[in-house]
């Protein structure tokens, strides 16, 4: 069966074998109906609703040293931030007040953000009317209850790569056993779980890139965020080849082919390689935003990548402006929390 076929099929079926993921992924010259047949699917399964996280960077201090991530612990180039409890409320206030309806709060793994310090935060939170995205990294299973038990709704946990020997080539000290482990426990409290990949990092293949995909499938994400791969020149992966928008559309277009009602965010990285990245994505099977809305020097240092798109911009414009953007696309901005199923009418 040639690409064609295969983008056909899946678009009514969603189902696609690792070979014929392979296949697709190593055709250029359907790059083009494979985008539009994820449109197609995105718009019949989620509408054209865009929705809206609002992002809060609490802490840039991590005990990780991923080869890849300008917060790695050895990095002495980026100045480390952390903020307290109360400044973390007065932005989920804020959050609310612009109408977000759902924040997302992440950080670097942390280990001066505990359960018990969390736990009555997160109480707060929910009380102002908020669904809650954390993304914090590997933590045990007891905390992971406490969070939910806490109001948490759903949860970031990106595996990065499936190739194990990748990972734990890039993820020094890390298990993949235990990332796999985390993310089992999340679906299974019932988070609404998300997770997603790097596409471009060096060693990684076309291969590599089909098992993901499938993984997703494997383990019914409710959420996919992929980024491209940035080279950040402060880590030891600063010398790696340029990074790439395309392969990431692709492995986003496909994984909205197999998962056709998940929520897929059109990720900072990818506005962040090419102006026009963040639209591209939206038609080629996104339909979330994470605008930031960190503020002050933080907003600057929370600094995973070089040059993060919007770094400058004041977060109470964001929303003013995305309405406008989404609006030349046939988009715009969701009205309700967005969650996975979709809910009629939101
Ligand atoms: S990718 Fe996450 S866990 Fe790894 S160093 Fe960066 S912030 Fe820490």
């Amino acid at each position: 069966m040639d690409s064609y076929q295969l983008i056909s099929r899946a678009e009514t079926t969603h189902n696609l074998t690792e070979a014929e993921l392979l296949q697709i992924l190593q055709d250029s010259k359907t790059d083009p109906a494979l985008f539009a047949a994820a449109d197609r699917v995105r718009k019949k399964y989620v509408g054209n609703a865009v929705h809206l996280r609002a992002l809060i960077e609490f802490t840039n201090i991590c005990r990780n040293s991923c080869s890849y991530c300008g917060l790695r612990c050895q990095n002495q180039a980026v100045t480390r931030y952390r903020m307290n409890v109360e400044q973390i409320y007065t932005l989920a206030q804020k959050a609310a007040q612009w109408g977000y309806k759902t924040i997302v709060l992440q950080g670097g793994e942390d280990p001066f953000f505990t359960a018990e310090l969390l736990v009555p935060l997160l109480r707060r939170i929910k009380a102002l009317g908020l669904a809650i995205t954390l993304s914090i990294g590997e933590r045990p299973r007891c905390d992971y209850e406490a969070f939910k038990q806490a109001g948490a709704d759903r949860y970031l946990l990106r595996i990065e790569t499936t190739d194990k020997a990748l990972y734990e080539k890039y993820n020094p000290g890390m298990s993949f056993e235990n990332r796999l482990r985390c993310l089992q426990d999340l679906k299974q409290l019932g988070y609404e779980t998300g997770t997603g990949i790097l596409v471009g990092l060096p060693g990684q293949t076309p291969l590599s890139l089909a098992k993901d995909i499938l993984f997703f499938k494997h383990l019914g994400a409710d959420m996919i965020g992929l980024g491209p791969f940035i080279p950040n020149p402060d880590t030891p992966l600063k010398d790696a080849p340029a990074p790439q928008l395309l392969p990431a559309l692709k492995v986003m277009a496909l994984t909205r082919l197999l998962l056709p009602d998940i929520n897929i965010p059109a990720t900072t990285a990818m506005e962040t390689l090419e102006p026009q990245g963040r639209q591209k994505a939206l038609q080629c099977g996104a339909n979330v935003i994470m605008p930031n809305i960190t503020e002050g020097e933080a907003r600057v240092n929370y600094a995973l990548y070089p040059g993060k798109a919007a770094a400058a911009q004041a977060p109470q414009n964001l929303q003013e402006q995305l309405a406008q953007n989404l609006k030349k696309i046939g988009r715009y901005i969701g009205t309700g929390y967005g969650g996975h199923p979709p809910q009629r009418h939101c």
